[in-house]
């Protein structure tokens, strides 16, 4: 039998690589992780958590506005964008510590460098030259921000890797794409002052969600002052003599601002990864081809996460990674589950959601009820903010199964999580009924809309 180097090595410190090589360690399997820039990756460095802390931290704003209807009287508040940056540097330096130190207390050993596929079972250390050998190999090496090579000018533009850490605030940025990192970013960057223009070349913000949710949102977005411009696209960026980057719309003429951020998708990190050595297949976008249990076409070799092109979510690169060791060190065959995925969009308001959109649950079932309540929340009775929360369950009136809950509000993110627990056991609309209010709520009209606002049939709204 042959024998390597290490039983696992693992390509990429990213939320799917660590948890692979953290768990096959645990089991005292012999294993190697390589990462070229920062343990935690995507998702602690230059994602979610970033992300989410600059979403706090441009709430404030309106925090302090809505303090006064509530007999508060707030003194001048300025805001420092670099103590901000640095606090955030601060907070992600402490988690890629804290995923080193699990993988080290599991006994994983920790590379900090680019590895790269050198053949079957074989694996190239750039910083050494040193090549090692595994029985098995895990590429988990996410993807990166698309650069947009056919726009002129996208050198002078930035990705939602330089947003975290520019050096100032810019007055004014005009943000290109609508799917959640477009959207996020426009209401952080509004949020901290920042003169905001999302550009997007569809017809509505937010392609895969529900319609409620997206008109909502746009709606909500702009009575804040974003502006929102749909069925347009940037041409070109340039320079102009007073430094300023002068953005040319298809429709809406020319754009100038500190700023142009371009987050128009992600691709892939497998460029140069030496797949071909290997015999690792990918798809014409660059991501590797996998089955149902996260097997790449050449033996031994497993890919996971966003390099995978399944759902871009660092919980389901957790849960694929979580699946691996089941199914290849615990002898129990795990395909990863992709089916009901809550998710959020951390704009202001929040969505919540998870299951089908209307859109979609009216496509695959005959005769559905939608059941849907708009209200102001509590909090803006005072604060005297004229906002929104809208509630949506799509139900299929045969069986009465809920198979979508849309949320957009305060907290939504919060509600959805527990939403997909009670989608996934395949909750009906009578269990909804059945369950008292959690009272005073917003999310107790989930549970008190007793009537449906319309019906589906057939693919047609009646009533
Ligand atoms: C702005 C932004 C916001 C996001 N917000 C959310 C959110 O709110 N919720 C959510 O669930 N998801 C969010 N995501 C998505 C989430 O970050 C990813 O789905 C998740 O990180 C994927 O994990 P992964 O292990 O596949 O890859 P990654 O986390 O990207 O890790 C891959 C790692 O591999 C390293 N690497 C690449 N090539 C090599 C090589 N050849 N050798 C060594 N190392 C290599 C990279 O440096 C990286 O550290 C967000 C993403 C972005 C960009």
């Amino acid at each position: 039998m042959a024998s390597f180097d290490y039983d696992l090595f693992v390509i990429g410190g990213g939320s799917g690589g660590v948890r692979s090589g953290r768990l096959a360690a645990a089991m005292g399997k012999k294993v190697a992780i390589a990462e070229e820039f920062r343990y935690g990756g995507t998702c602690v460095i230059r994602g979610c958590v970033p992300k989410k802390l600059y979403v706090y931290a441009s709430q404030f704003a309106e925090h302090f506005e809505d303090a006064e209807g509530f007999g508060w009287t707030v003194g001048e508040s300025t805001f420092d964008w670099k103590k901000l940056v640095a606090a955030k540097d601060k907070e992600i330096t402490r988690l890629e510590g804290l995923y080193q130190k699990g993988l080290a207390n599991a006994g994983a050993e920790i590379l900090h460098t680019r590895a790269e596929l050198a053949g079957p079972n074989t694996i190239k250390l750039l910083d050494s030259g040193k090549t090692v050998t595994a029985e098995r190999i895990v590429i988990a090496v996410g993807g990166h921000p698309s650069a947009h090579d056919a726009l002129p000018g996208n050198e002078l533009c930035i990705s939602s890797n330089e947003a975290f850490d520019l050096p100032e605030l810019p007055k004014s940025i005009v943000i290109a794409g609508g799917g959640y990192i477009a959207v996020e970013f426009a209401n952080i960057f509004h949020g901290l002052g920042v003169e905001t223009t999302l550009i997007y070349r569809g017809k509505e913000i937010l392609s895969r969600f529900d319609q409620d949710m997206r008109r909502g949102l746009h709606a909500a977005m702009e009575q804040k002052g974003i502006r929102i411009l749909c069925e347009d696209l940037i041409q070109s960026v340039s320079k102009n003599v007073d430094g300023k980057l002068v953005a040319e719309t298809m429709k809406h003429g020319a754009l100038t601002a500190d700023q142009v951020m371009l987050a128009l998708g992600r691709m892939p990190n497998t460029k140069g990864l030496g797949l071909e050595a290997a015999g690792v297949a990918v798809n014409e976008r660059g991501a590797i081809i996998i089955d149902a249990f996260s097997r790449t076409s050449a033996p031994g070799v497993y890919a996971l996460g966003d390099v995978t092109d399944r759902v871009q979510l660092t919980p389901v690169a957790i849960h694929e990674a979580m699946c691996f060791i089941e199914t290849e060190y615990k002898g129990n065959p795990t395909s990863p589950d992709h089916d009901l995925i809550a998710t959020a969009v951390f704009s202001q308001p929040e969505i919540g959601t998870v299951g089908l959109s209307e859109d979609e649950a009216a496509k695959k079932f005959e005769d559905l009820e939608i059941y849907r309540a708009e209200f102001r929340p509590m909090k803006a009775t005072l604060s005297g903010r004229s906002e929104k929360t809208i509630m949506k369950l799509v139900v299929n009136a045969v069986d009465r199964k809920v198979l979508g809950a849309h949320i957009l509000g305060h907290e939504a993110g919060e509600m959805a999580q527990l939403l997909g627990i009670t989608l996934k056991t395949g909750c009906t609309k009578d269990d909804f009924d059945r369950t008292m209010a959690v009272h005073p709520t917003a999310s107790e009209e989930l549970v008190t809309m007793y009537n449906p606002s319309y019906r589906i049939k057939n693919g047609e709204r009646i009533g």
